[in-house]
């Protein structure tokens, strides 16, 4: 069966007021950008308090189907047969063989739902489905209809043209990239920030990035891996803007002056501090974390708080109260998890210490950090400076 369009169903952004058109044109626009990678000439439309893509020349189903799972805002994509309007015999003929095409042994409840955008068709729609429905029981005797608990809802709109569809297949939902700002993620190659991004992207914030590198005892591939998982966040998010920062001689000078079990604390309030000056530079509102409460010894409620203290923005972490698992799962489902198990070390692990803290002492940690003073804006500045920046789509 060829279908000729998809209708785009929306929940969450069909929001009353003046607000509504900018959500629809976000949700076009990043529907628009997720179709140009798909081969092939497709038109998105609003029309009617409606979202359409029609697809005039030949095209692959699946991959369409994929691209459009991956935009949020996108509750559910409908894909619909459009015939020409010949008459309402045609009709009935076109929806009978609408219904062999896709349901060749068809014997569940249905009914017919029509929607009348083109008023000036003869028939109300209330016939229409009455007769529809009809013309669909004597094709499949095993049919029954059921106005209230249908199986199968075939909905059949009349505009210029006449379109039929009859399927629903999920979208991710959320609200579309763009029309909730901007906040700077820190992405580590592991499990749960790139999960920690999808999530916060999800609610229409567009997304840029950090990650913290520390050649030579971080390799190149753990850099890869990083680049990598951004791309995959991408796919959903949007272009994401890469700051790769080099953290080594930062992380030697802590560890050359504080004392090891502090180290980590230490570190991470640095991560922030350099996340937040990038997040400053580029407009992002916030930062995101995949933090998640006891996980390790830098996340007890005391090891939060002393890093959450050197931030100035709000810092959202949307898997804090999630278990290991429950993170897994949605990195599987977004097709992170096979990247962020590669086993390549990453910069916190090789500075650990044997004991951490795990209730870290906030007068302790500040006069542990004033043993910095002598050097740390300098290197601060340098590492600033010799960020590099990619740009990942
Ligand atoms: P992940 O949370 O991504 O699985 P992880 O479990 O190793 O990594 P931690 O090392 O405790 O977590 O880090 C907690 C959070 O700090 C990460 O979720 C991430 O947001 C940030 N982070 C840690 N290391 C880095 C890094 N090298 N670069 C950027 N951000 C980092
Ligand atoms: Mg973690």
């Amino acid at each position: 069966m060829t279908f000729h369009a998809f209708l785009i169903k929306y929940a969450e952004i069909a929001i009353k007021g003046k607000n509504r058109y900018l959500f629809e044109d976000a949700l076009v626009k990043q529907m628009k950008l997720a179709l140009s990678k798909v081969e092939g000439e497709f038109e998105v439309k609003k029309e009617q308090g409606r979202v359409y893509v029609f697809c005039p020349e030949e095209y692959d189903f699946d991959e369409t189907v994929a691209a459009l799972k991956k935009v949020f805002g996108i509750v559910g994509i409908c894909p619909v047969v459009i015939y020409e309007d010949q008459g309402f015999e045609q009709l009935a003929k076109d929806v009978v063989s609408y219904m062999k095409n896709c349901y060749p042994d068809f014997h569940k409840s249905f009914k017919v739902y029509t929607r009348r955008a083109k008023k000036s068709y003869p028939i109300p729609s209330m016939e229409i489905s009455a007769e529809l429905g009809g013309r669909i029981l004597d094709a499949f005797p095993e049919a029954a209809v059921d106005v209230h608990h249908p199986e199968m809802t075939l909905s059949v709109e009349i505009r210029e043209k006449i379109y039929v569809y009859s399927e629903t297949i999920k979208g991710p939902g959320g609200m579309p990239i763009g029309t909730n700002g901007r906040a700077m993620l820190l992405l580590s190659g592991g499990i749960d920030s790139p999960v920690a991004g999808y999530m916060i992207a999800k609610r229409g914030v567009k997304i840029d990035a950090v990650y913290f590198h520390a050649p030579p005892y971080t390799s190149e591939r753990a850099k890869q891996k990083v680049v990598d998982l951004a791309r995959l966040v991408a796919r959903y998010s949007g272009p994401i803007r890469l700051h790769i920062v080099n953290f080594t001689d930062i992380q030697l000078y802590i560890y050359d002056q504080c004392p090891h079990e502090e180290l980590t604390i230490i570190m991470r309030r640095y991560m922030m501090r350099i996340a937040e000056h990038f997040a400053q530079e580029s407009g992002c509102l916030g930062l995101i974390t995949g933090e998640s409460i006891g996980q390790v010894a830098s996340q007890t409620l005391q090891s939060l708080a002393a890093t959450n203290e050197v931030c100035t923005l709000p810092v959202y972490r949307p898997v804090i109260g999630f278990d290991k698992q429950e993170i897994v799962e949605i990195s599987r489902e977004i097709d992170t998890f096979e990247t962020s198990i590669q086993p390549f070390e990453d910069c916190c692990t090789i500075f650990v210490a044997k004991h951490p803290v795990t209730k870290p002492n906030l007068k302790v940690i500040r006069r542990s950090e004033e043993k910095l003073n002598e050097k740390i804006d300098a290197l601060m500045e340098e590492a600033f400076r010799t960020t590099e920046i990619l740009e990942i789509s």
